[in-house]
C-alpha cells in the first residue's frame, strides 16, 4: 500500500526521489521520507503527513546519486516523524524502506535490545535496519539476505549503505517490487507508475528474490543465493496520465477518460466476421470453453462489484452459472475448487493481497484462473499467467471509476466469447458488437450532461443516510454507487435489492432518508414503480437514475442515460452514480483523490 522508490545513477537523486514519491501519493499514506548516501554518510529526511510537507523541510539540494524514498501506511507505530521511513541502523549507515509487515518483529526486537541495541521508532521495520547493520564485514546483499533469513512476514524492501553506495539492494516477499532500467541509471519501485518517463523497461521481482541494483545493471538471486534470470518488459505509457491536466481532481479526470478507456479495452477484440469477441490472452480453445460448467469471479471492493455484473452477463449471454464472491471470504471458507469451473480474478492494480491469496488457493487445489487486470506485468497478472488486460491507463484516484467500467466491458467481451461457442445467436452477437461500439460516445454524452445531476447531488449532500436500490444486475450498480458515495463523501449509503425493501429496511424510510433507485427500462420496471410508490407512501424522497423514454411518477429528481442494448445498460447507469458521488464529495469539501483511511492498491491482508 505504501510506496517505495529508489535511484542509483549519475544524476542527483533528490529530485528523482521526490518526483517518484509524488507519483505514488495516490496510494494513500500517512508519512514520507528519503535517505541519500554521499561521502560515507546518509542524509535522512522524513516527516509525518503528505509529500509536500516533507518537501517543505528539504534543503534545496542534497548531494548524492543513490537514495531510497518511501510513503508509509502505518501498521506498527502511529504515524509520526520518528516512525516514518527510512529507518537506519545504530551507526546511521544503512537506510531501509519497507512495505509490509514483519510478523516476528517483537521477538527480534527483544533479542536485539538484549544485545544492547537502542530502538528509535516503534516500527517493525527498524528491526531490519539493525539486523542488516550487524554485518559490516559482509557485502550489503549478503547482509540483507542474512537479515531476511531471520524474518517472517511480508515485505518489499529497498536498502542502501553509506559505506557501500554503489548499489541498492531490493527484496520481495509479498510486496511488489520492480526494477527499472534507464540509461546508465537504475531504479527500484513498488509500482512501475513511479518510473514512467525515466525507465525504459522493468523487471518484476518474484517472492523470495533479492536484487543487487547498480547504475550499470542488476543481478537477481534467491534468498538462498541461486542466481535467477529476469526478462525485461518495456514500460508502456507516458507520464501524461499522471498529471491532472485541467481537472480539479484525478477522479474527475478519470471519469472523463472513460470513453477512451472503453475504446482501448475494446481495441482489436471485436470479431465482426464471427459476431464474437476475441480475447487472445485467455488461451482457451473452443472445446475448453465448452467444458466450463461454472464461473466464479473473485475480487475486492469495486472489483468485486464489477465481478457481480460480470457474473450476471456470463449467466445471461453464455447460460453458464456464474457468481462473484469477495476474494478474502472465498479464501477463508475452505472452498471446493472444481475442475470444470473457470475462476476469474479481478484487480485494477494486480497487487491486491486478498485476491492474490485467493488465486493461490485455487491453484493449490488444481483450479485454473484467468486475470482481469489493469496493471501490466503485475503480480496477479503473472500469477494467473493468462487473462485480459484492461488497457484503461493508469488510475490515480483511490476510488476506481474507469477501471470499474473497463472491467465490466471486459466481462461483456468474455461473456460474448463464451456465449458464441454455445447458444448465443450470431444476430445477438452482432447486436452486442454494435452496442459495444456505441458505448464510448454514449458515456461521453452522459459526462457532458453532468450539470443535470445537481438536484440529485444536492439532496444526497443534505442527508446523512441514503438507500441505493436496484434489482438483479442493477442491484450491483446500486452497490457500486453506494460504495463510491461512502468512499469519498463519508455519507452513509446502503445498497439493497429493491425487492428486499419491504422485508426490513422500509422501517427506516423517513422524509430524511433519500432513496436512489436504479431503474432501467427492463422487465422489472413495473416492479420498480411499485417500490417507488412504497417509499413515497412513507414520505421517503425518491431519486432515480433511469433510461431515456422512461417516465417515473412521484420522483423528486431523475437522470436518464441513453438507451442501449439491454445487457450494456449497467455500464451507462453507473456513470451518473460516479458523477453524483463526485459532486456530493465536492460539495462537502472532502479529499476526493485520497479519501481518509483508504489506499489505492491494498497489498496487505
Ligand atoms: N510495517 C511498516 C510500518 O508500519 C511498513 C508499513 C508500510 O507498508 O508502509 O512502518
Amino acid at each position: 500500500m505504501c510506496g517505495i522508490v529508489a535511484y542509483v545513477g549519475a544524476r542527483p537523486a533528490l529530485p528523482l526521489l521526490v518526483e517518484g514519491l509524488r507519483r505514488l501519493e495516490y496510494r494513500g499514506y500517512d508519512s514520507a521520507g528519503l535517505a541519500i548516501a554521499e561521502g560515507g554518510t546518509l542524509a535522512v529526511h522524513k516527516r509525518k503527513g503528505k509529500v509536500r510537507e516533507l518537501e517543505s523541510t528539504l534543503p534545496a539540494q542534497v548531494p548524492g546519486s543513490v537514495g531510497v524514498a518511501h510513503t508509509r501506511w502505518a501498521t506498527h507505530g502511529e504515524p509520526s516523524d520518528l516512525n516514518a521511513h527510512p529507518h537506519t541502523d545504530a551507526a546511521g549507515r544503512i537506510g531501509v524502506v519497507h512495505n509490509g509487515i514483519i510478523e516476528n518483529a517483537a521477538e527480534l526486537r527483544r533479542r536485539l535490545e538484549g544485545e544492547g541495541v537502542v530502538f528509535r521508532s516503534q516500527t517493525d521495520t527498524e528491526v531490519l535496519a539493525h539486523l542488516i547493520g550487524r554485518r559490516p564485514e559482509s557485502s550489503l546483499v549478503e547482509a540483507v539476505c542474512a537479515a531476511l533469513a531471520l524474518v517472517k512476514g511480508a515485505y518489499g524492501l529497498a536498502v542502501i549503505d553509506a559505506d557501500r553506495p554503489g548499489a541498492i539492494i531490493a527484496a520481495r516477499n509479498g510486496g511488489p517490487v520492480v526494477i527499472g532500467v534507464g540509461d546508465d541509471e537504475m531504479f527500484v519501485a513498488s509500482d512501475a507508475v513511479a518510473l514512467m518517463g525515466h525507465a525504459r523497461s522493468v523487471a518484476h521481482l518474484d517472492d523470495g528474490e533479492v536484487a543487487e541494483v547498480r547504475a550499470d545493471g542488476f543481478t537477481v538471486m534467491t534468498l538462498e543465493g541461486a542466481e535467477t534470470f529476469k526478462a525485461l518488459q518495456a514500460l508502456e505509457g507516458d507520464a501524461g496520465g499522471l498529471d491532472k491536466g485541467d481537472f480539479s481532481h484525478f477522479m474527475r479526470k478519470e471519469i472523463a477518460e472513460q470513453p477512451e478507456a472503453v475504446r482501448r479495452t475494446l481495441l482489436g477484440r471485436l470479431d465482426h466476421r464471427f459476431q464474437t469477441a476475441h480475447l487472445g490472452g485467455i488461451e482457451l480453445a473452443a472445446r475448453e470453453m465448452l467444458d466450463i460448467r461454472r464461473v466464479k469471479i473473485l475480487g475486492c471492493g469495486s472489483a468485486f462489484y464489477a465481478g457481480v455484473v460480470g457474473a450476471h452477463l456470463i449467466e445471461q449471454l453464455a447460460r453458464i452459472p456464474a457468481q462473484a464472491e469477495p476474494a478474502a471470504e472465498f479464501r477463508y471458507r475452505n472452498p471446493v475448487v472444481e475442475q470444470d469451473t473457470l475462476y476469474v480474478a479481478v484487480s485494477q492494480s494486480g497487487e491486491t493481497f486478498d485476491t492474490l491469496a485467493a488465486i493461490q488457493e485455487v491453484k493449490r487445489k488444481g483450479g485454473r484462473v484467468l486475470g482481469v487486470i489493469n496493471a501490466i506485468g503485475s503480480t496477479i497478472a503473472r500469477e494467473c499467467g493468462r487473462g485480459v488486460y484492461l488497457h484503461a491507463g493508469p488510475e490515480v484516484a483511490v476510488v476506481s471509476t474507469k477501471t470499474f467500467t473497463s472491467t465490466v466491458v471486459a466481462f461483456c467481451l468474455l461473456a460474448l466469447q463464451l456465449g458464441r461457442v454455445r447458444d448465443l445467436s450470431s444476430a445477438h452477437g452482432q447486436r452486442l458488437l454494435a452496442g459495444l461500439s456505441l458505448l464510448p460516445d454514449q458515456i461521453q454524452s452522459i459526462v457532458d450532461r453532468e450539470a443535470e445531476l445537481a438536484p440529485i447531488a444536492a439532496r444526497l449532500a443534505a442527508s446523512e443516510h441514503a438507500y441505493f436500490l436496484g434489482r438483479t444486475v442493477s442491484h450491483a450498480i446500486a452497490m457500486e454507487g453506494a460504495l463510491k458515495l461512502k468512499e469519498i463523501s463519508y455519507l452513509h449509503a446502503e445498497a439493497y435489492a429493491a425487492s428486499e425493501l419491504k422485508h426490513g429496511p422500509l422501517a427506516l424510510i423517513t422524509p430524511h432518508t433519500p432513496v436512489l433507485i436504479v431503474a432501467p427500462d427492463d422487465d422489472l420496471l413495473a416492479k420498480n414503480r411499485s417500490t417507488i410508490a412504497e417509499v413515497r407512501t412513507r414520505q421517503g424522497p425518491v431519486l432515480a437514475v433511469t433510461q431515456d423514454g422512461v417516465d417515473l411518477e412521484d420522483v423528486e429528481a431523475s437522470f436518464a442515460v441513453p438507451r442501449c442494448e439491454p445487457e450494456l445498460a449497467p455500464l451507462l447507469l453507473n456513470i451518473p452514480l460516479q458523477l453524483l458521488a463526485y459532486q456530493v464529495a465536492s460539495a462537502l469539501g472532502r479529499d476526493i483523490d485520497q479519501p481518509r483511511n483508504l489506499a489505492k492498491s491494498v497489498t496487505v491482508e
